[in-house]
């Protein structure tokens, strides 16, 4: 991985975090690195603060690292991509995807903070998952599993770059006879395919037109590169789906996506096939991250802000989200999924939205 992604110079840590296994493991794993106490993961202003300066943000996303104990563990009832959302081992990301809702939550900076009580996390959904039982009936998450997200709010493909919490969680999924763990990713991170996780994790790599993803996925890997890990991926004992997502409507979009479906189709052997399925999931966009993203990143708001196709809705914490017009919507809808069946008629779609 280049040092571009990663280089952790700061550590900014609970003392309970850096006491526990887990923790004092990611402290020897950075031997360089600058530590700094702090009292919450959740409270350091220094990380969080100014989102006009861009510069400083990568620079934060790249160098700072947060340690930290995750303090409520619950599993969120999902029933779309997943059945339950985990608790997450991590949140924060090193990419910087413009699109990106994570940084609402968190600050514009949005590195990523490392949770240490990982044992804690692995066992709360390993009683979760047994209390469960046997799945009564399938749905579109899983025919027969209940599904885990295990990395809503972070990205498990470089967290897994960072500490064992991954590799732990995948480990435990090998073992839950009626559950499957399950994450989104747009970083390639090789190290995945010698843990041999028995099927029981499903891997969703994020796929758009490449000139989108040139604008929009910024700090990610390459989509080329995507594709070209899914065989392997399948051979290492993963389920692997792809996310078309976000699908952004623009001049020439479905030509684009038919391409971008060939290439799929050309660059993975029959085992990937057969197990393939999508989630496809059109652009919502946000008027505070358009703000922001105005200041640093223009071109990728002439994308992604569309007003004469997109429709306001106000959303639960009292922001604007926007999403593509009602009526016109459905026509893209199965404009794309016309294109999934002609080009690539293997491929599922769990749902699309
Ligand atoms: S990879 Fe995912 S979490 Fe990271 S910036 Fe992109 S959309 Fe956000």
């Amino acid at each position: 991985m280049s040092a571009d992604l990663l280089d952790v110079r700061r550590i900014y840590y609970e003392p309970a975090a850096a006491a526990l296994p887990r923790g004092k493991e990611i402290l020897a794993r950075f031997p360089a690195a600058h530590l700094v106490e702090v009292e919450s993961h959740q409270r350091i202003p220094e990380l969080y603060g100014d989102e006009t300066n861009v510069d400083r943000w990568v620079r934060i996303k790249r160098e700072a690292l947060v340690l930290g104990v995750k303090k409520t563990l619950t599993a969120r009832p999902n029933g779309r991509s997943a059945d339950f959302i985990a608790p997450s081992t991590a949140n924060g990301c090193a990419m910087a995807c413009a699109y990106c809702y994570v940084p609402r939550h968190k600050g514009y900076s949005n590195p990523i903070t490392v949770f240490a009580n990982i044992d804690k996390i692995s066992g709360y959904v390993t009683r979760h998952a047994a209390r469960q039982g046997v799945k009564p009936q399938p749905n579109e998450c899983d025919p027969s599993a209940w599904v885990y997200d295990i990395g809503e709010n972070s990205d498990c493909s470089v967290d897994a770059r960072i500490s064992d919490n991954v590799r732990d969680l995948v480990e435990v999924f090998r073992w839950l006879p009626h559950a499957k763990a399950s994450f989104a990713t747009k970083h390639v991170n090789r190290d995945l395919l010698g843990w041999d996780p028995l099927g029981r994790t499903r891997i969703r790599f994020s796929l758009m037109p490449h000139p989108d993803a040139k604008l929009l996925d910024i700090r990610t890997s390459p989509i080329a590169d995507r594709i070209a890990a899914i065989d392997d991926f399948v051979a290492a004992g993963y389920e692997v789906h792809v996310n078309f997502s976000p699908v952004v409507v623009r001049p020439g979009w479905l030509a684009d996506w038919a391409e971008l479906l060939d290439q799929l189709d050309a660059g993975i052997g029959p085992a990937a096939k057969s197990q393939l399925a999508a989630e496809v999931i059109f652009l919502t966009h946000n008027k505070d991250l358009h703000e922001v993203n105005l200041g640093w990143h223009p071109k990728a708001e002439d994308l992604i802000w569309r007003p004469d196709l997109q429709q306001p809705k106000l959303s639960q914490n009292g922001s604007w989200n926007v999403r593509y017009r009602t009526g016109a919507k459905g026509q893209y809808v199965s404009s794309l999924l016309d294109l999934i069946a002609a080009r690539t008629p293997y491929c599922r779609v769990r749902y699309a939205f």
